[in-house]
């Protein structure tokens, strides 16, 4: 199996729904023989705020502070990075600008779909049923890619979390998706998060609800770029048996995953 070094998908406990702070992760990565560990939480947002799912503005001198403390004691034995994980629905350069002022790189991962004409202004991606519904995940995958913001795409086939089958439409999405990454040379995530979440049944039969091999094996078939993320919510999960489950899916089919994304810090 592929032995995977690095890990630039990794959460903190200000975001309201992981543990541990960057000495936390930054001890059990250098205990699991990781090289580089990069801490992205769930950026603080303008538009939805939800202290369960991301930090509040008022928590972000911290978290970046937080991680400087652990490069300070740690970065002699390991390189951390300073990242943030974003949606891309904000209409306001300014805002990303901001942050990536802050920070050493952002991973764009939509959890919310910019929807118009329901109740609530988003649409979960872990509730996405209609052909129209992962079409605009699609849509908001492709603008967030050419934006220039993101060094790679998490969970890019998250959308068929909800999704009843990887249908013609599921496949135009994805090679949507994979064709925009591979023209603007952005990595697809493989994503230990959506392993741990367990297989479920549809019409496809028993897989995960992410990653998904119909998504990847076209990705690998078109020469994209992929990569495995943890998405550690604890510091015992970095390399997990989820993570292990994500390099042995890669392997099955046939992709060479990339180790090292290219961040200056
Ligand atoms: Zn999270
Ligand atoms: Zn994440």
């Amino acid at each position: 199996m592929q032995h995977i070094k690095t890990n630039y998908h990794t959460h903190h406990e200000l975001c309201g729904h992981a543990q541990g702070r960057a000495k936390d992760y930054a001890v059990a990565a250098i205990k699991e023989g990781f090289e580089v560990l990069g801490i992205s939480d769930h950026a603080p947002s303008k538009l939805h705020y939800n202290p369960r799912v991301r930090m509040p503005w008022s928590a972000f001198e911290a978290y970046l502070k937080d991680i400087e403390s652990a490069q300070q004691r740690y970065g002699s034995q390991i390189t951390i990075l300073k990242g943030l994980e974003t949606e891309f629905t904000e209409d306001d350069p300014a805002y990303y600008r901001e942050l990536l002022d802050k920070v050493d790189y952002m991973i764009l991962a939509q959890h919310y779909v910019p929807w118009k004409n329901g109740k609530k202004p988003f649409k979960s991606v872990f509730n996405l049923k209609t052909e129209e519904h992962i079409k605009a995940y699609g849509k908001y995958i492709m603008e967030g890619i050419k934006s220039g913001y993101y060094v790679a795409v998490a969970h890019p086939d998250v959308y068929m979390s909800a999704y009843p089958a990887f249908d013609q439409t599921a496949e135009q999405v994805a090679h949507d998706i994979i064709d925009t990454a591979i023209e603007y040379d952005i990595p697809l995530e493989i994503n230990a998060q959506g392993i741990r979440k367990g297989l479920i049944k549809t019409n496809d039969g028993l897989h995960y609800r992410y990653p998904r091999k119909e998504f990847f094996r076209i990705a690998k078939a078109k020469g994209a770029r992929i990569m495995v993320g943890s998405d550690a919510h604890t510091p015992d999960s970095l390399n997990d048996e989820s993570f292990q489950a994500a390099l042995a899916f890669a392997d099955a089919l046939d992709i060479t995953l990339i180790e090292r994304l290219d961040i200056n810090p």
